[in-house]
């Protein structure tokens, strides 16, 4: 889930939560349960489904695993996961609404395992998609690989932000500015921002250390970068009715680089077997979760 872009960003360094490797450990259990979610969604995002049953396949599987669907409650929020279709951004709240071949689904989706979260999310093709579409999704997936690829110490957040940015727009697209990354493991939403562009001094912006997680979660726009929120107080489109794309992952900035805690691992997959009590398997197994 996206945070809100404040206006002030005093303070926000001092309060960073840098956690230590057995909480970046149960962060990274919690991201295996994320994406494996996120795989079922991406498979099972078929014309004829409902949002609102993707909705409660997700809360299943995370079920399953002994976590907690993070979104469900959070500033009240009402479902598991946000399931935003077409020129919606973010935020849309699962329901009635078909999916139709063509369509484009940004699902968004955290798990609390252990007592920490992961935050995660795709955007995924609903049968043949256009081929403008599909440049969408690609390059909206690049910009979080560019952003991830300067997440290291000594860089600043505002390296990610730029990178992301840059490379958004050399496509012609438009960068969300509303809505950003954010820091997160104990809570949500964390210190610091992780905007998808730069403004301001980039020697404002917080410096990059070892045991800070960070949701980097770029939301890129075939139109405007502008947006608009509808009267259920959640779902963001954009202003001008172009599709929009969002993928995000949570990493952890290590001495050597960054861990991404959300990409699906075979090593994850493993400590999430692991660390899952039989009854929960057993559970995964009535719901039909795949390994
Ligand atoms: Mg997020």
């Amino acid at each position: 889930m996206t945070g809100r872009k404040e206006k002030s960003r005093r303070g926000q360094r001092r309060h960073i939560a840098l956690k230590d490797g057995d909480a970046i450990a149960r962060m990274k259990r919690a991201g295996q349960v994320v994406a494996l979610v996120l795989d079922r969604l991406a498979q099972s995002a078929r014309p004829g489904v409902t949002t609102g049953e993707l909705d409660r396949l997700a809360e299943a599987v995370i079920r399953s695993f002994g976590a907690i669907p993070t979104f469900y409650g959070l500033y009240d929020y009402p479902a598991n996961i946000c399931a935003s279709v077409n020129d919606e951004v973010v935020h849309g709240i699962p329901g009635d609404r078909i999916l139709q071949e063509g369509d484009i689904v940004s699902f968004d989706v955290g798990a609390t395992a252990e007592d920490m979260i992961a935050d995660a999310a795709a955007t995924v093709p609903v049968g043949a998609i256009s081929q403008d579409a599909r440049r969408l999704l690609r390059v909206t997936r690049q910009a979080l690989h560019k952003g991830i690829e300067q997440a290291r110490a000594g860089n600043r957040v505002a390296d990610i932000s730029g990178a992301i940015q840059k490379h958004a727009e050399s496509h012609g697209y438009g960068v969300v500015r509303k809505l950003v990354g954010h820091g997160v493991g104990y809570a949500m939403h964390e210190p610091p921002h992780v905007p998808n562009f730069v403004d301001g001094k980039t020697a404002d912006s917080p410096e990059l250390v070892p045991g800070m997680t960070l949701a980097i979660e770029p939301m890129i726009n075939q139109g405007t970068w502008q947006i608009t929120q509808d009267d259920d107080g959640w779902t963001y489109r954009t202003r001008d009715g172009s599709l929009s794309a969002h993928f995000e992952h949570t990493i952890a900035i290590t001495e050597e680089g960054c861990d991404i805690l959300t990409l699906r691992t075979a090593a994850g997959r493993a400590g999430v077997v692991a660390e899952s009590r039989p009854e929960t398997l057993a559970q995964r197994a009535r719901v039909g979760g795949q390994l």
